[in-house]
């Protein structure tokens, strides 16, 4: 069986929380081997923590992720450095900037210096950090100029930046995530600057709950009981029910696409495998290709000092 490695994701969520037991085994079923699972604010820390002591296929990730960056608190850098002292096996991430809509309502000279010093910070440790950037690949160059290189890596994770900054950022240490959003690009962009990536430095994701990967719904992992879903499927279903009994039986004969489904439908961690699909049809490689390639970059980048994958 191919081997896959989940480089980013969120199985603390609260929204599949009680529901994470079984998204591993499922995942873990087909072929899943590791979860970089990474928290968000200091209200989620301990639960990434939990995970990681229950989990041996889960390694934990602390940061403050830019959204979350207005409710810190005043002792959140040392209430940070605690959870590394505490848990050696632990990366850096979620950490990052955003100019998008959820993030234009954070100020971003704050997100600017809580990145910076938690850049500083995974430096300082020599453990790679988990980046996220939304419309702002300028200024996070600038920023990881600034305090870099970066020899333990950094993740960007979701990559949707441009062909041209890829060797850029490449220099500074980074590697190439791809999740579920590549499919939100152009075809042919998505192409262009998935070539510019060496293969030494790409990896690939879930972002598990979010970034549900738009393929056809037959080949989806959806997470029980999730509610956006049930009102979607009864919604659809109801309208057609009146023609076809079976239809609404199988709400897979409704809807065809994910990106029929509303927004909000939770993505799986097993849908690592229609990320590694679609990521291989546009490098125009075989998917057992490029699930080993990934596969062996993000051990790589995950055999840090302390590292969980270092103490088997
Ligand atoms: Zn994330």
């Amino acid at each position: 069986m191919m081997k896959l490695f989940d480089a980013h994701c969120h199985l603390q969520d609260p929204r599949i929380i009680n529901k994470t037991p079984e998204l591993i085994k499922t995942a873990q079923d087909s072929g899943v081997l590791h979860f970089a699972v990474n928290g968000v604010s200091e209200q989620d820390w301990f639960s990434v923590k939990q995970l990681s002591v229950t989990y041996p296929s889960v390694l934990p990730s602390f940061g403050l992720h830019p959204w979350y960056v207005a409710e810190r608190s005043p002792n959140w850098l040392k209430t940070l450095k605690e959870y590394f002292d505490s848990t050696p096996s632990a990366a850096v991430g979620e950490i990052g900037l955003d100019k998008g809509s959820q993030g234009k309502k954070i100020d971003f000279s704050q997100q600017v210096e809580v990145l910076r010093k938690q850049l500083e910070l995974a430096k300082e440790l020599n453990k790679p950090a988990s980046v996220h950037c939304v419309r702002a690949y300028g200024d996070l160059l600038e920023l990881m100029k600034s305090v870099g290189p970066f020899p333990a890596g950094v993740v960007l994770h979701s990559y949707l930046g441009s062909a041209e900054m890829v060797p850029e950022f490449s220099k500074l240490g980074a590697y190439f995530s791809f999740s579920g959003f590549l499919m939100s690009l152009k075809a042919n962009k998505a192409k262009k600057m998935l070539k510019m990536v060496s293969s030494d430095r790409m990896l690939l994701e879930t972002d598990a709950p979010d970034a549900l990967p738009k393929s056809n719904i037959d080949s989806l992992f959806f997470v029980e009981g999730d509610t956006s879903l049930d009102n979607e499927v009864h919604g659809q279903t109801s309208t057609s029910s009146s023609t076809s009994d079976s239809s609404a039986a199988n709400p897979s004969q409704v809807l065809t696409d994910a990106s029929m489904l509303p927004k909000d439908t939770l993505n799986h961690p097993a849908n690592i495998h229609n990320v590694l699909d679609y990521v291989a049809s546009m490098l125009e490689i075989t998917k057992e290709e490029l699930a080993e390639l990934s596969y062996q970059n993000a051990v790589r980048l995950f055999s840090y000092e302390g590292s969980k994958l270092l103490q088997k």
